[in-house]
């Protein structure tokens, strides 16, 4: 392809990209599906790698993240990013508007306006425009000094990475910026995926929570990957300084940001009250967490005048819902043992009705948090259930402490093994030290080994692995596979057809795949995220048993922690025996060889591909590697057995030749294959 040519296909490119984006995530009406959509972006990803000086600062190649970013650079705002205000009660919301239509009235205008927007439980960014182009995006920070997450908001597809500049009495002459302030948010469904690829005990209390995570990481990549969307609700650098609040998300709209949508003008405090009563309930519907409504005087030239207070506007108050409450009793604390040996302190209650359901248990997670809500078996307490998470202890009604409450002691043994518990060096949880010995976590670990998304085994649940471990018929998942019907069938409540169901299912397990097992292991921090990466940079478990602990942590989202727990799982004597076991049952423990070879021209190698291909993008040369019995890698190592350079390589090229690995160019590559 000659440039022009190039350079006219990029344009067409980027034009239809951006058009898909916007009729998927801000209209809700995909035209082409997401593999479609991935191929068109891959097309222009290949077309800017071959001609680097047309790839522009508004591409919709940006999103797909790839930088990593060490330090987040600070960042002044020009005009504070002042917090709201916050409210439970309609009373203060009621006080607020007669203060405002005092003051409004002092300026001699009329009755003012209100907008009132729905508030999005995410976490406030600012995003600079200059001439049209996002230059810069920012956290809040203390209000006065954010960071600069540019590289990480540009992977946000409903932030727009350019917007359209009509000129004219819009925006101002060239050189104008123009600031969009929001909300970066996780929609429900999003929420709920990234924490099932997570192991448990890495798992993200609330959406919230998530994002403001994720926007700390330093592979912008990742970021790309956890899918989190963008709603605009300030704009700032009209030239109309007048445009009232209204107005304005309108514009918000018509230069493709989204905005809540649900906003409505209200005039006086009944309109008011009427809206945030209306969705109150309406909100669960959503497919995103909201917390309350935030009022706006329409007005916007008062907003100077009327200025803010030290710490929040006096032009503007959020309404929050308060979250869902009931109070109880704590009947007592019971002990969980994890299948990771974490002791998790769980509340017994006295059953209480709370959000359309009956609650009897919730957790108290740590012995800090005991510590933190001084509580008491026998206190009253205030349970709290917000979005959807799990009901928690929130409050201690000291007032109504009857006498007699007990203390919670931390308990100085495992409550199923009587192992002496350890708390390590940092940490907040109390373990039970006997891995292989503790029944509670040989419960856990065959649970977690046969549930849904590990092999799901069917028909293996509690009281079933509770039987077979209390017996001593199995210690760990490899003996699962050596049960006999005539085992199973001694068994409480199990005739001959359960039995033979059961070893129907686990015959039919042994088909999972590699990937599904290392997830089914329940290795500590590695998740089904994280057991792909595995599967692919180790696709057997003797490599990864002999792999080192800095190859591993240099392996895209694995990390030195993961690294270190996965060491540390195949240091174990009762991990190998187990492995032992299940290789002998015939189970996968490696990636499933590509069906037939082409020829074994790559056999036995690791190939490594840095820098642009010209006739082949990087999926197509990886699976002529992989027909002709060769690995993909991602990072150098001395076990690298050939790299691929193509235009601009970058590092990878310098450390293998440190290294002394075998570096070839396209047209060699070519040749092997
Ligand atoms: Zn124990």
């Amino acid at each position: 392809m000659d440039k022009a040519k190039a350079k006219q296909e990029a344009e067409r490119l980027r034009e239809e990209i951006n058009r898909h984006n916007r009729l998927y995530y801000v209209e809700a009406r995909p035209v082409i599906s997401d593999f479609e959509f991935d191929r068109l972006l891959e097309r222009l990803v290949g077309i800017e790698r071959e001609f680097p000086d047309l790839a522009t600062p508004d591409s919709p190649s940006q999103r797909v993240g790839g930088e990593i970013t060490r330090e987040f650079p600070p960042v002044i705002h020009r005009e504070p990013m002042l917090s709201l205000a916050n409210t439970y009660s309609v009373e203060e919301v009621a006080d607020f508007c007669r203060r405002v239509e005092k003051l409004v009235e002092a300026e001699g205008g009329k009755a003012p306006e209100f907008v009132a927007e729905l508030k999005f439980d995410g976490v406030a960014v600012s995003l600079l425009y200059r001439d049209g182009i996002l230059v810069r995006g920012s956290t809040r920070g203390d209000g006065t000094r954010g960071d600069d997450i540019t590289v990480n908001l540009r992977t946000i597809p409903t932030v727009p990475l350019s917007i359209v500049m009509p000129g004219g009495p819009l925006f101002g002459s060239a050189g104008s910026e123009i600031e969009v302030r929001g909300e970066v948010f996780m929609r429900k469904e999003d929420f709920g995926k990234l924490n099932e690829d997570r192991p448990e005990e890495d798992r993200f209390a609330n959406p919230r929570n998530a994002t403001a995570g994720t926007l700390k990481l330093q592979d912008s990549s990742e970021v790309a990957r956890r899918k989190m969307s963008f709603v605009a609700y300030f704009l700032k650098g009209l030239e109309d300084e007048a445009m009232p609040q209204l107005r304005r998300l309108q514009q918000l709209e018509s230069m493709g940001f989204m905005t809540g949508r649900n906003y409505r003008l209200c005039r006086g405090v009944e309109e008011i009250s009427g809206f945030i009563g209306e969705w109150s309930e309406k909100r669960w519907a959503l497919p995103y967490e909201t917390d309350g409504v935030v009022l706006k005087l329409n007005d916007v030239s008062l907003w100077d005048r009327l200025g803010a207070t030290a710490k929040s506007p006096r032009w503007a108050i959020a309404y929050k819902y308060a979250a869902q409450q009931a109070r109880t009793v704590l009947r007592d604390v019971v002990f969980q043992v994890g299948r990771l040996g974490t002791i998790t302190p769980v509340a017994e209650l006295v059953p209480v009705r709370l959000a359309g359901s009956t609650v009897s248990r919730s957790t108290l997670h740590n012995f800090d948090e005991i510590d933190r809500l001084g509580v008491r078996i026998g206190d009253h307490v205030t349970i709290e259930k917000s979005g959807e998470v799990i009901p928690k202890v929130v409050a201690v009604v000291l007032d109504e402490r009857p006498p007699g409450t007990v203390a919670i002691d931390v308990p100085e043994v495992c409550p199923a093994c009587g192992a002496s518990l350890v708390r390590p060096e940092g940490e907040v949880s109390f373990y039970c030290p006997d891995e292989s010995g503790c029944p509670a976590q040989k419960r856990g670990r065959i649970l977690h080994f046969a549930s849904r998304n590990a092999m799901d085994i069917q028909n293996l649940g509690e009281s079933l692995v509770a039987q077979l471990v209390d017996r001593g018929m199995i210690d760990d998942p490899g003996d699962l596979y050596r049960l006999t019907g005539e085992q199973l069938e001694s068994l409480e409540r199990m005739g001959a057809k359960s039995a033979g169901n059961l070893l129907e299912a686990l015959a039919e397990s042994r088909k999972r795949g590699y990937e599904r097992l290392l997830y089914a292991l329940g290795i500590r921090h590695v998740g089904r995220a994280t057991a792909r990466e595995l599967a692919q940079a180790c696709p057997s478990l003797e490599r990864l048993r002999e792999t080192g602990e800095e190859e591993l942590a240099a392996v895209p989202d694995i990390g030195p922690v993961i690294a270190r727990s996965i060491r540390e799982y195949f240091a174990r004597p009762w991990v190998n025996d187990m492995i032992a076991r299940l290789a002998e049952a015939g189970l996968p423990l490696q990636a499933e060889a590509p069906k037939s070879l082409v020829n074994r021209n790559f056999e036995g190698l690791s190939v490594i591909f840095t820098g642009g291909l010209e006739r082949y993008d990087r999926q197509a040369a990886s699976e002529l590697v992989l027909e002709r019995g060769g690995r993909v890698v991602t990072s150098v190592s001395k076990k690298t057995g050939l790299v691929v350079a193509g235009s601009d390589a970058g590092s990878k090229l310098d450390k293998a030749r440190k290294l002394g690995v075998r570096v070839i160019g396209e047209d060699e590559f070519e040749a092997m294959l």
